[in-house]
């Protein structure tokens, strides 16, 4: 993989870099910096190497046309202030603004883009739209560093388009992300356990198929769960449950004994009346969720079970939360299993947290990103990794 020395002089270059700065806002305050904090060092890095630096980045999920909610300057100040250097803001991506904003940059200075996904071309479907866009977003710079680990798993103008048009290479969080990806998939140290939950399903069940051929303990929780339970043919009341997978994950129990990996399922959970702190909720076996009743996190038995099958683990990856932890009836089972993973990481396991909201569970729940070996900002991109997809924004640069 190229990485930035490979681009040789930048002083007075105009480099664009593709970050990470999808933050979670409420209203127009940062939530949860993390991703912030993971992306400062790069642009700190090319200002002080006297590039022009040019940030690019997307907030959430706008419709390919300029939309206010999604701007992209209520994180201006808080980058600054972690990378050390004021970030001036442009109101467009590549219109006026922009060309002006790069056009006025000295060496060693900094501007933020608007939100890319204001112009449809970013994420189209259509290749050659997506090239027009990178094409505009490539006039910007004299170079490319792909920073941005959340989004390398998509093909999408400012990731994967633009590194085919300027002198590309990956930035120094990328670098370290794949690198400790490599380590996961690279013959890990064992035994190595991956605790997946969460609420994206269906997304996440694909890469169960490649981690039965590698982990030796798979835990479940989560939403994901229950279609777990329901495959082993138990009712699941109300709880969050994927009718059309269940034959897949009956599959992927079978699959698992066949290989002797152990799943580990919750045998209690705790289940209420419904998605609310103050719901009626109680812990009931896992084999008897009452019909009006949803499970949000796995029982106290399932936490202390969990929890003993990461203590002997020398590498663990985790992607979801066991329970709907933003509410504090539903927090436990997180809270336990990172406890389990602060305690082998202080015995020297590689532990690697992955996903933007398992990532703001740890921090919520008081924990230090330093309690863990590695918290990764690219939940999609980590799981694809571990799945055995080529990421296009990886290929790209290699
Ligand atoms: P990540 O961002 O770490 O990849 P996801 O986005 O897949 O994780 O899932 C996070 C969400 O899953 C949280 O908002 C949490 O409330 C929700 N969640 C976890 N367990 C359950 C459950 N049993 N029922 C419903 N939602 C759940
Ligand atoms: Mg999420």
């Amino acid at each position: 993989m190229r990485t930035i020395d490979d681009l040789g002089e930048l002083r007075g270059q105009r480099v664009l870099v593709r970050s990470d700065l999808n933050v979670p806002l409420d209203g127009t305050t940062i939530t949860d910096d993390g991703r912030l904090v993971a992306s400062a060092p790069t642009l700190r890095q090319l200002a002080e190497a006297g590039a022009k630096v040019v940030v690019v980045a997307h907030l959430g999920r706008p419709k390919g046309t300029p939309d206010p909610q999604y701007s992209l300057e209520p994180v201006v100040g808080r980058l600054s202030e972690l990378v050390g250097r004021e970030v001036s803001f442009a109101a467009d991506t590549v219109g006026e603004a922009a060309r002006a904003t790069v056009e006025g940059l000295a060496e060693g200075e900094i501007a933020l883009l608007e939100n890319l996904r204001f112009n449809a071309g970013e994420t189209s479907k259509d290749e050659a739209e997506r090239r027009a866009f990178a094409e505009q977003l490539a006039a910007l710079a004299d170079a490319y560093v792909s920073d941005g680990f959340g989004v390398v798993h998509r093909a999408q103008a400012s990731v994967h388009e633009i590194a085919q048009l300027l002198p590309a290479a990956a930035g120094g969080l990328v670098q370290a992300e794949v690198e400790v990806m490599q380590r996961l998939t690279e013959d890990p140290e064992r035994p190595y356990a991956v605790v997946l939950g969460g609420a994206k399903v269906s997304d996440k069940l694909g890469v169960i198929d490649n981690l039965i051929q590698t982990a030796d303990r798979l835990l479940i929780g989560g939403g994901m769960v229950f279609t777990f339970l329901r495959a082993q043919g138990l009712e699941v009341g109300k709880s969050l449950l994927e009718e059309d997978q269940v034959e897949a994950c009956k599959g992927y129990l079978e699959q698992a004994e066949a290989k002797g990996v152990e799943i580990v399922l919750p045998t209690d959970v705790v289940a209420a009346t419904e998605f609310s702190a103050g719901a009626e909720h109680g812990v009931v076996p896992a084999d008897a969720i009452p019909a009006d009743r949803m499970g949000l996190d796995i029982g106290p038995e399932s936490a202390q079970l969990f929890a003993e099958k990461l203590a002997d683990c020398r590498t663990v990856f985790w992607n979801g939360p066991m329970g709907a932890f933003e509410m504090e009836p539903y927090a436990a089972g997180t809270q336990a299993v990172a406890q389990a993973l602060v305690d082998i990481t202080q015995d020297g396991a590689l532990t690697v947290v992955g996903g933007g909201d398992s990532a703001a569970a740890v921090r919520q729940l008081g924990f230090a990103d330093e309690d863990f070996g590695h918290i990764s900002t690219g939940g999609g991109a980590s799981l694809e990794y571990l799945e055995g997809k080529e990421l296009p924004g990886l290929k790209v640069l290699a």
